[in-house]
């Protein structure tokens, strides 16, 4: 659920700024690690994202299917390469950690479905721990037992 990624990807950012010494409150920061947990489901038309943006959503869904390329380490890799070609200003560059974070925590989460994330795609096999499904009670216990664990690492 999108709440789920969004609450996830800033409590993953909050925990990784204050271990690399970073604000972990500033909102551009936030805010790029909240884009960074939507982002993935780009590739999903029927996803908050993709209803945005269905001018991509739907072509990239027909082209690689859901929880594809856009769910791997191959679009981590390639999408910090893209923007460090792209030679962003400083206080853009200061977007994309929050961003990586916020997108690798959308894996993170998805892999705790029984559906999994292709990783190493192309490779198909999908890595995970079934955990819970989309949208289940087991979901919002997750989700909180994540940010409750970020919440004590972030203030004790
Ligand atoms: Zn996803």
């Amino acid at each position: 659920m999108v709440v789920s990624h969004v609450l996830v990807g800033l409590g993953a950012w909050v925990v990784a700024a204050r271990l690399g010494g970073t604000a972990p409150d500033a909102l551009p920061g936030l805010a790029a690690a909240a884009a960074g947990a939507l982002l993935p489901d780009i590739d999903h038309p029927s996803s908050w994202l993709g209803r945005r943006v269905w001018v991509v959503s739907k072509p990239l869904s027909r082209l690689i299917g859901h929880r594809g390329l856009t769910h791997s380490l191959l679009a981590v890799a390639g999408g910090l390469m893209l923007l460090d070609a792209l030679r962003p200003g400083r206080m853009l560059a200061g977007l994309v950690e929050p961003l990586a974070v916020g997108y690798l925590s959308h894996l993170a989460m998805d892999a705790l479905t029984p559906a999994g994330v292709p990783l190493l795609w192309p490779w198909r096999q999908r890595f995970g721990v079934a955990l819970c499904s989309s949208g289940g009670a087991m979901e919002m216990l997750v989700v909180a037992a994540i940010l409750a664990a970020a919440g004590w690492f972030v203030w004790r």
